[in-house]
């Protein structure tokens, strides 16, 4: 993309978001419009922008991880390169958490007037917990390592489950890799697929801006802004604290420290904005994805090697925003239930939290139903029961204005996966 279309879009994007807010706080929310989860503002911005994004997800992942892998090639430089990513992904979402842990409970915003507590604790009962109520921790871990070792990759494939479709795709890239010669045809048409693809993806890109402008007029018209003043702000302004801190604080200082203090972290953060935006848009990191890669090795100018590997992986299993939400919304819900947690207490919300940021899909909403693990394994250490004291129904009170702080947290979870592949490109240049 030419320097000056990259540009338009990116204005274009951002009046999006703007014009989007403004519609929905003034024209739906202000005046009183009833706005539910089949709003037709939700169902176009699904139509122009969600659905054709999602199209491209799994294709996407496929060929840009064999691409990735098979570009680096040397196996053992693949050893440090995959090495040196997960460190990073489970290093900076351990941060993310510990910073949610340590601000929620120096803030407190559970602690409320008791006939606040109370009438934020009868809301509870509209969450419909279902099955995911039985979630506990051993599932949780099960449904991760079922996910790591597919059976079937083309049922991973329908059914758009990412990790499966990676796994595969590392293994396939590291057998064309070392196929040399003999495997040197599929390599070849992989890389072009993938080029292929990412020429489709930028036809697609260009649908954001509208997408971008329907999807946050339904969830401001939803919510409103007004709610961060409600009896919930408290709580929503500890998680926009936490990832304002490790937005534009930690990960700034991460990647200035281990790019040898060469990258301006901020000059890479506005150069990432498109990718930044989009995530706003559409709550969805998967989603996202395609805008991210383009990004990353245009304006970004991440080297293609470490951006396909490390960013469809990231959008799969790095959330630093979700880890540190979670831990915050968690340590929130039982202080509302008049629950101060211990330090033993707290360090299960930290390691739970962030295994369930890691089994969280790149979707909408997608924190607020793997939390059921965070809640059911901090009960158990309370009671021996992963049923109380904190009902895994009280998620239904904070429900409600999730799709805001979901807006920044998916923002926050792409940011964290563009500075890894700004960091990894040091380790895999061009
Ligand atoms: N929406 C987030 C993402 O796609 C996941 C979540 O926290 O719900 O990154």
């Amino acid at each position: 993309m030419t320097h000056r279309s990259t540009n338009i879009l990116t204005i274009l994007i951002l009046v999006g978001l703007v014009a989007g807010a403004l519609v929905g706080e003034y024209g739906l929310h202000a005046a009183g419009a009833v706005v539910g989860n089949d709003h037709w503002l939700k169902a176009t911005g699904d139509l122009v922008l969600i659905r054709p994004l999602k199209l491209l997800i799994i294709p996407l992942i496929f060929f840009s991880v064999i691409s990735g892998i098979t570009r680096i090639g040397d196996p053992s430089k693949l050893g440090i390169v995959g090495g040196a990513t997960l460190v990073y992904y489970l290093a900076t979402m351990f941060m993310a958490v510990t910073l949610g842990t340590v601000l929620v409970t120096w803030i407190s915003p559970g602690v409320l007037a008791p006939e606040i507590q109370e009438s934020l604790r009868e809301t509870a009962g509209n969450f419909a917990a279902g099955e995911t109520a039985t979630r506990s921790l051993g599932s949780a871990w099960m449904n991760i390592l079922h996910q790591l070792i597919p059976v079937n990759i083309f049922e991973d494939m329908v059914k758009v489950r990412p990790l499966g479709v990676i796994v595969f795709a590392i293994a396939f890239g590291l057998a064309l890799a070392a196929g040399g010669d003999k495997t040197k045809a599929a390599r070849d048409i992989c890389n072009a697929c993938f080029e292929g693809l990412m020429i489709l993806v930028r036809w697609v890109i260009w649908l954001t801006p509208i997408g971008v402008f329907f999807l946050v007029a339904w969830t401001v018209g939803k919510i409103g802004f007004e709610s961060i003043v409600g009896p919930l702000g408290k709580y929503m302004i500890t998680v926009l604290i936490g990832l304002a801190i490790h937005g534009f604080i930690v990960l700034p200082l991460v990647l200035w420290l281990c790019t040898g203090m060469k990258h301006h972290p901020y000059r890479f953060m506005w150069r990432m904005k498109r990718a930044l935006m989009t995530a706003v848009g559409t709550d969805s990191s998967s989603a996202t994805l395609p805008v991210t890669i383009d990004t990353a090795e245009g304006e970004g100018e991440c080297s293609k090697r470490a951006a396909n590997f490390v960013l469809p992986l990231g959008a799969t299993i790095n959330m630093d925003g979700t880890a540190l939400y979670e831990a915050v919304a968690v340590v929130f819900l039982f202080q509302l239930f008049g629950i101060q947690l211990e330090f033993g207490q707290l360090l299960i919300v930290v390691i739970t939290a962030t295994l369930a940021a890691i089994g969280a899909a790149g979707i909408p909403s997608a924190g607020l139903v793997t939390m059921v693990i965070v809640i059911s394994a901090v009960n158990m250490n309370l009671t021996g029961s992963p049923n109380g004291p904190l009902p895994v129904a009280a998620i239904g009170i904070i429900i409600g204005v999730d799709r805001i702080l979901d807006m920044c947290r998916t923002a926050v979870n792409v940011w964290g996966d563009a500075v890894g592949a700004k960091i990894i490109t040091r380790l895999a240049p061009d």
